[in-house]
């Protein structure tokens, strides 16, 4: 049987009497990679920050893994098993991705183990592993400062599966990078998700189409719709609301 990993109902959250999300229902399964698009102010940050305990509901309830997280502080729903991908990487520039990794690998198990610098053979290996996933083995003992953007967006995604969370995060992950990059992370975000449970908030319509499973679109902090990347591209309300602004955004440009 299947195996609810979220499961969101009713939910609003309210920001001093404006509705960022307005009655949403949501759910989604074990092992899902899931991708959610919606226009500009469509409430999708705020959708990851209610996720992560960021922004408690107004009304409704997240559950994740079967658990009400309303009484959970931020910290605690990153212990359960949730990790967040923020939009710019945050690594640290003065390490190398190897280091960067083991830092990783080692935090959950307090600081004694990182200050004595000892990683377990374990680690090690994960970290190895790690390093090839992202595709950094060429890169693996430079300065991460030294990095393309794409590749340090590699890296942060790397430190995020370090912490074995049970769901990832990821929030528009190939704003900024080359077409090689962004489909060498779509090629990154596929192979995640034969092991995690995967939320991708996108915006560039090609990328949904390379790893697009299950779409749902956001509207004015509700569900639109949910479907396959055609049955979404074809559904008129998400025509008219949504690629209808990417095209004004591409004039703009
Ligand atoms: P998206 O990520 O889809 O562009 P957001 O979730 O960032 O949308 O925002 C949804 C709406 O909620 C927007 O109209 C935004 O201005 C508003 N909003 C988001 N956060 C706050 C906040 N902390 N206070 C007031 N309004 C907010
Ligand atoms: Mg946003």
């Amino acid at each position: 049987m299947s195996e609810r990993i979220l499961e969101i109902e009713n939910l609003t959250v309210s920001f001093d009497g404006f509705k960022a999300l307005n009655n949403l229902n949501f759910s989604m399964e074990k092992g899902e990679l899931r991708t959610i698009i919606g226009p500009n102010g469509a409430g999708k940050t705020t959708f990851l920050d209610i996720i992560t305990g960021k922004v408690k509901p107004t009304i409704g309830q997240v559950r994740f893994k079967g658990r009400n997280l309303r009484s959970l502080a931020e910290h605690q729903i990153a212990r359960l098993g949730i990790g967040r991908k923020f939009q710019t990487p945050r690594v640290y520039l003065n390490l190398t991705p190897r280091e960067n990794l083991e830092l990783s690998c080692t935090r959950n198990k307090g600081v004694f183990a990182n200050l004595l610098g000892h990683a377990s053979v374990t680690e090690k290996h994960k970290v190895e592993e790690l390093i090839q996933t992202i595709g950094l083995e060429a890169k693996s003992e430079i300065k991460a400062g030294l990095l393309s953007h794409g590749e340090k967006q590699w890296l942060e995604i790397g430190m995020l599966v370090a912490q074995s969370p049970d769901l990832l995060l990821v929030d528009e992950p190939v704003a900024g990078l080359t077409d090689e990059e962004t489909e060498l992370t779509g090629e990154l975000l596929i192979s995640l998700a034969e092991t995690h449970s995967v939320i991708v908030i996108e915006h560039d319509m090609e990328f949904v189409r390379q790893i697009a499973r299950k779409v749902t679109v956001l509207h004015e902090g509700s569900v639109l719709c949910e479907g396959s990347i055609d049955e979404v591209q074809n559904d008129r309300r998400v025509i008219e609301v949504y690629l209808g602004q990417q095209e004004d955004s591409h004039e703009e440009a």
